[in-house]
């Protein structure tokens, strides 16, 4: 496995795997490695010829007061696990890298990044999209691959792709839990195991959410009251936001039908925690 840090090195290893004909697969993370990134990592190599994971702790992503400086970075630990799992290059690159200058050019999704995590973090998803493009310009992988745990990313991603003309395909990948419901995310760290255990209550709300929509509940109001009085039972939880949308355009739904997403953002103790599910209600 090669190491990158710097941008001409990982083009040079693209390039070489290209002259070979092999399927180019990127998967791009903030590294702290867990069980979620690795089926990414996993789908990859079943896919791919040639798998590069990134490995970038993204400034512009992070709003201000929010996590960035105490964002885990193990990359030694990191670099095992992409070992381990047959990754052929990891591109772990400099701030200074990738933004050499101030950056004055962003990639803006409109209209699906005004809701949900949008709503609190006004600049969080302009700099997953520059981000990405410029990834995307640097590895130019044949496919990339993205969790359903950040449904919103992953959608607003889909679009960019699209509307730009990107020649790449997104792979979307199910959302890997803890045996106790939890979606598995590095930011879990930050909890103690009693919060742990407590946020367990954010699938269960979901699982709500599913079995009222199955059972034919079709009031969007009625499903959200359910399913927060389930999350404040998190003692140490903040709610953010609590929704039902529509999946595709990310609107909100009065009355569910069609493709829903479910999405909840909980503060746990120091932990902002997202998680949703996609539930098909029919028409
Ligand atoms: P991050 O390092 O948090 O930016 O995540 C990198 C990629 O891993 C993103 O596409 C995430 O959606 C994905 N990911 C994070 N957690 C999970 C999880 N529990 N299951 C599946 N994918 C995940």
């Amino acid at each position: 496995m090669e190491v990158a840090r710097k941008i001409e090195k990982v083009r040079n290893l693209v390039k070489i795997a290209r002259s070979e004909e092999r399927k180019i697969g990127l998967v791009p993370t903030m590294g702290a490695l867990h069980t979620g990134h690795i089926s990414l990592i996993e789908a990859a190599v079943k896919d791919c010829d040639f798998v590069i994971v990134s490995i970038f702790v993204n400034p512009t992503q992070f709003g201000p007061g929010e996590d960035f400086e105490k964002y885990p970075r193990p990359l030694q630990a990191d670099l095992k696990v992409c070992q381990e799992a047959g990754v052929d290059v990891v591109f772990a690159p400099s701030s200074k890298q990738i933004y050499p200058t101030e950056n004055i050019t962003w990639v803006t999704v409109e209209k699906l990044t005004e809701s949900l995590c949008g709503k609190s973090r006004p600049v969080h998803f302009r700099g997953v999209t520059t981000v990405c493009a410029k990834l995307f310009n640097i590895v130019a992988p044949d496919a990339a691959y993205f969790g359903q745990k950040d449904a919103q990313q992953a959608i607003v991603i889909k679009r960019m792709v699209a509307d730009l003309n990107m020649p790449l395909e997104i792979v979307i990948c199910p959302t890997v839990r803890e045996p106790n419901g939890l979606a598995v995310s590095s930011r879990n760290q930050y909890l103690t195991a009693k919060q742990k255990k407590d946020a367990a209550n954010i699938y269960k709300s979901l699982q709500a959410c599913r079995k009222l929509i199955e059972a034919g509940i079709t009031e969007t109001r009625q499903i959200i009251d359910e399913m927060q009085k389930i999350l404040r039972q998190i003692p140490s939880g903040q709610i953010e936001y609590v929704s039902i949308v529509d999946a595709e355009t990310l609107e909100s739904l009065d009355e569910i039908s069609g493709k829903v997403l479910a999405a909840v953002a909980v503060k746990v103790g120091p932990a902002r925690l997202i998680d949703n599910i996609l539930v098909d209600a029919g028409k």
